[in-house]
C-alpha cells in the first residue's frame, strides 16, 4: 500500500474529531439535527484549519443512510464513497485551477440533474475567492434559488475577495485560527499512533513553525519523522529548519540587546549559507520580541527570561519591534541577508538608549566632552534675534551704516 501522508491520514472524520472547530461543528450539526440546512454556505478562515474536512464530514452526514446523533456513521456505502472521493454527488472543485465561466457552466449543467446515489447533490468549491468575476456572476442565479436537492459549500481563505452578491446568499461559517495548544495536542495524537517518541519542547516547537495551521503542523510533523525516524527532537528539527528552537531565538534577541552586532550577523550568515529559510528565524525572532511586549503588560511574568527582559527600558523594545518589522518588507525589496543585516546594524543603536523615566528619575546631565573642539574664531555680533538662516537674510535688507563724522 501506498504511503498515506499524515494530514490526511489523520484528517477527521467526524465533527466530534475536529479540534478546535466547535462553534462550525455544532452550528451544522444542529443545522442537520433540526433540519434547518441552508442551500449554500462559506466556509471563510485561514488556511488548513479544517473548512474542506467539515464540508465533506457536512456532505457525508447528510447523506449517510445510518447517521447518528448528528454524526455520519462512516460505515454505510455513502460515507465509504465519499471517503474514499468517488460519490458521484459529491463534486469538489479547485476554484485556484478552474477560475472561469465553463467551469461554472459545467456545474450549472450537472446541477439540473437530480442525485443520483445519495439524498442531495453538493459541490464543494475549494479557494472560491479565486473565482473570475464573470464566473462568480454565472453562479448567481443557481445559487440563490437551487433545487431543494441542492447545496453548495464555497471554501476560502479570503472571505472579503468573494463578491458581495454572492456573500449575501450564503451562510458563512467562519473557522477560527488553529491554537498553538490544539495543533500541539493534534501532534501528540499522530505521534502516539505513529509510535513517535517526540518530547514537549519539539511538539511545541513544531506548533509554533505550523503557521496557525493544523494541516501544516501535521506535514512537518511527518517530515521531521521521515529524516529522524521514529525519534524526533529538538536537535533535529534544529537540522531541519535551522535555529529557530526558543533557546537559539532568545540568545540571539539577547545579543540584539546587548548590540553585540558582530555576533548577530554571523548567526544570520550562517543561517544563510547553510540555506535556511531566514524568513522563518526572523518570523520566530519576531514572535518572542512580541511575547517580551506582552510580558510587560502582565504583573509578573513567571518566565525567567521575561523577567530579567522587562527590567529593561521598555523603549529598547519598542525600538527593536519598529527596526524588526521593517526588516521583513526589506526583505521582499532586496537580498533577504542584506535585510537583515542592515536591520542588525539598526538594532545596535539601542546601546544608546536611555530610559523616559530614568531620564525623568535623574534629569538630563549632557557629558561634557575632554576637550572641546577647537571652534574657529567668530566675528563679535549682537546675540541674535532669530535663527541664523533668517538673520542671513535680514543682513542683506540692513540699512546703510551711518557714519559718525565726529570720529575722524
Ligand atoms: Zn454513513
Amino acid at each position: 500500500m501506498s504511503y498515506i501522508p499524515f494530514a490526511r491520514k489523520y484528517r477527521p472524520k467526524t465533527f466530534s474529531e475536529l479540534i478546535g472547530q466547535e462553534i462550525p461543528a455544532t452550528i451544522l450539526k444542529n443545522a442537520f439535527l433540526y433540519d434547518k440546512i441552508h442551500h449554500a454556505y462559506i466556509f471563510a478562515g485561514h488556511k488548513g484549519t479544517g473548512k474542506t474536512t467539515t464540508a465533506r464530514i457536512f456532505s457525508k452526514v447528510i447523506n449517510c443512510l445510518n447517521p447518528k446523533d448528528g454524526e455520519p456513521c462512516n460505515e454505510c456505502q455513502n460515507c465509504k464513497a465519499i471517503d474514499s472521493g468517488s460519490f458521484i454527488d459529491i463534486v469538489e472543485m479547485d476554484a485556484a485551477s478552474n477560475r472561469g465561466i465553463d467551469e461554472i457552466r459545467n456545474i450549472k449543467d450537472g446541477a439540473s440533474y437530480m442525485p443520483m446515489q445519495g439524498k442531495k447533490k453538493i459541490y464543494i468549491i475549494d479557494e472560491a475567492h479565486m473565482l473570475t468575476k464573470e464566473a462568480f456572476n454565472a453562479l448567481l442565479k443557481t445559487i440563490e434559488e437551487p433545487p431543494p436537492s441542492l447545496m453548495f459549500i464555497l471554501c476560502t481563505t479570503e472571505f472579503d475577495k468573494i463578491i458581495p452578491t454572492i456573500q449575501s446568499r450564503c451562510q458563512k461559517i467562519v473557522f477560527s485560527k488553529a491554537s498553538k495548544q490544539n495543533i500541539k495536542k493534534y501532534l501528540s495524537y499522530i505521534a502516539t499512533k505513529e509510535y513517535i517518541t517526540i518530547d514537549e519542547e519539539s511538539l511545541e516547537l513544531l506548533a509554533e513553525l505550523s503557521d496557525d495551521s493544523m494541516r501544516d503542523g501535521a506535514s512537518l510533523l511527518d517530515q521531521a519523522n521521515t529524516y529522524a525516524n521514529g525519534n524526533v527532537s529538538i536537535d533535529i528539527l534544529k537540522d531541519m529548519f535551522g535555529p529557530v528552537d526558543r533557546e537559539s531565538i532568545r540568545t540571539f534577541l539577547r545579543l540584539l540587546i546587548e548590540a553585540k552586532t558582530k555576533d548577530a550577523i554571523s548567526i544570520v550568515q550562517k543561517i544563510n549559507e547553510k540555506g535556511y529559510n531566514l524568513r522563518l528565524f526572523w518570523e520566530n525572532i519576531y514572535k518572542e520580541l512580541k511575547n517580551i511586549l506582552r510580558a510587560f503588560a502582565v504583573e509578573e511574568p513567571t518566565d525567567e527570561f521575561y523577567k530579567s527582559m522587562i527590567s529593561k527600558p521598555l523603549e529598547t523594545f519598542l525600538y527593536l519591534e519598529d527596526v524588526i518589522s521593517q526588516g521583513f518588507s526589506a526583505m521582499y525589496q532586496k537580498d533577504a541577508f542584506l535585510a537583515l543585516e542592515i536591520s542588525i546594524l539598526k538594532a545596535s543603536l539601542i546601546k544608546d538608549f536611555v530610559s523616559i523615566s530614568e531620564v525623568l528619575n535623574k534629569g538630563f546631565s549632557v557629558k561634557k566632552p575632554e576637550t572641546p573642539p577647537a571652534e574657529e574664531p567668530k566675528p563679535k555680533t549682537a546675540s541674535k534675534e532669530y535663527p541664523e538662516e533668517v538673520e542671513n537674510v535680514l543682513e542683506v535688507f540692513k540699512p546703510a551704516k551711518i557714519v559718525n563724522y565726529e570720529e575722524k
